[in-house]
C-alpha cells in the first residue's frame, strides 16, 4: 500500500491544497494530510479549527486521513514507516525552499522520497497567507477556499472585530 504524507500548516486549507490532494489521490493508495503545528508562523486558526476545516473539505475524497503532529516531518514519517512526502509547487521561490527542505529531509531520513505536483494554473496565486490578508480587509476569497472554510473565515473575522 503506497501512502503519501501531505504536510502543511493549512491555515486555512485552500482550493490549491485540495487540488494537490485530488491529483495525489490518483497516484497513491492513501494520503495522510498532516497538520504540523511547530512552525514559526502565528496561526489565525487553532489546531482544532484547522483539522475540522480539512476534514470537512475532504468528505468527497476516498482514502484521505487527517492527522496532526508537533515535530519534524521526517520523525512523523519514520514513526509510521511512510516514505512518500507530497508537496505542491507554485513558483520559483517555492522551488528554492522546497528543494532545500527535500534535501534536508533526505539527509535526515534517506528512505524519504519527496514528490512534487505543479500547481494547476487556476490556483497558482492562491496561498493561505494571502487568503488571511484579504479576509482581514473584508475582501472576497470566494472560489479560492471551500465554502465551509469561507464561512469559518467570515465568522473568525467577525469575532476578531467584535
Ligand atoms: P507550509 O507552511 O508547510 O508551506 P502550507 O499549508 O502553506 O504549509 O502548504 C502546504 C503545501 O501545499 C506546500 O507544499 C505548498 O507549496 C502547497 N500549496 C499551497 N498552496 C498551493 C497552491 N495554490 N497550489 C499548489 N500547491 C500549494
Amino acid at each position: 500500500m503506497k501512502t503519501a504524507v501531505y504536510p502543511g500548516s493549512f491555515d486555512p486549507i485552500t482550493c490549491g491544497h485540495l487540488d494537490i490532494l485530488k491529483r495525489g489521490n490518483e497516484m497513491f493508495d492513501q494520503i495522510k494530510v498532516v497538520l504540523f503545528t511547530n512552525t514559526s508562523k502565528k496561526p489565525l486558526f487553532t489546531i482544532e479549527e484547522r483539522m475540522d476545516m480539512i476534514r470537512q473539505s475532504v468528505t468527497d475524497l476516498a482514502n484521505i486521513e487527517v492527522d496532526c503532529y508537533e515535530g519534524l516531518v521526517v520523525d512523523y514519517m519514520k514513526k509510521y514507516n511512510h516514505r512518500f512526502l507530497l508537496r505542491g509547487l507554485r513558483s520559483i521561490s517555492d522551488f528554492e525552499s522546497e528543494f532545500q527542505m527535500a534535501s534536508m529531509n533526505k539527509k535526515m531520513y534517506p528512505e524519504v522520497e519527496s514528490v512534487f505536483l505543479m500547481t494547476s494554473h487556476e490556483h497558482a496565486y492562491v496561498s493561505s497567507s494571502l487568503i488571511r490578508e484579504i479576509i482581514r480587509f473584508n475582501g472576497s476569497v470566494q472560489g479560492m477556499v471551500p465554502e465551509y472554510v469561507h464561512q469559518k473565515l467570515v465568522e473568525k473575522i467577525k469575532g476578531m472585530n467584535r
